[in-house]
């Protein structure tokens, strides 16, 4: 059983190495980014709750990413394990997740933690080309990265739950190193 929690900063790859991990082992890839742009074309209600905040590069509001989180673990095909891609995004997300986990007996999540360095991020950022990949905007998400979700490093680390993987090689480089560590 697979559980496995991707951090690192955006433009890290998670997305791409999350959905490659997740099909090499059958289960689902859950990106919250994702899920959250498809709801904004389609113009849900969660879509239109969270349009501006994903424009200006600020997090949604917690109660909207913990609701569709949790509605997704509990889809049957969740049950056979997950990659969770871009939550939790911040301490107070962190507790929640494991306060569900422990609550829906989903426990021993590892947390991969994808390091690169600041200059190439935003290099792949810009070069990457999404709506909300302007130079303003990204600076504003690798702020938020830094002051909320970089505390998760620790906060994992602590818990004995992390594993780091050097972010900064080529993709297949990448693939191959994390999945060494997690048939570890
Ligand atoms: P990246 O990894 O490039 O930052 P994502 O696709 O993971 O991009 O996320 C895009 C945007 O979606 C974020 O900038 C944020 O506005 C919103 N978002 C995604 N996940 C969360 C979350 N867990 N909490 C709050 N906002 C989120």
């Amino acid at each position: 059983m697979t559980r496995l929690i991707f951090l690192g900063p955006p433009g890290a790859g998670k997305g791409t190495q999350a959905q490659t991990l997740a099909q090499h082992l059958h289960i689902p890839h859950i990106s919250t980014g994702e899920i959250l742009r498809q709801a904004m074309k389609e113009q849900t209600p969660l879509g239109i709750k969270a349009q501006s905040y994903v424009d200006s590069g600020e997090l949604v509001p917690d109660q909207l990413v913990q609701d569709l989180v949790q509605e997704r673990l509990e889809q049957p095909d969740a049950h056979s394990g997950w990659i969770l891609d871009g939550f939790p995004r911040k301490v107070t997300q962190a507790a929640f997740l494991e306060e569900l986990l422990e609550k829906t007996h989903q426990g021993g999540e590892q947390v991969v933690n994808l390091d690169v360095p600041d200059e190439v991020v935003v290099e792949r950022l810009l070069t990457r080309g999404r709506k909300d990949d302007t130079e303003e905007v990204i600076r504003r998400r690798l702020e938020v990265y830094r002051a909320e979700t970089a505390p998760l490093i620790d906060y994992y680390r602590d818990r004995q739950k992390l594993l780091m993987v050097n972010g900064n090689q080529s993709l297949e480089e990448v693939t191959t190193k994390l999945q060494n560590v997690i048939a570890s």
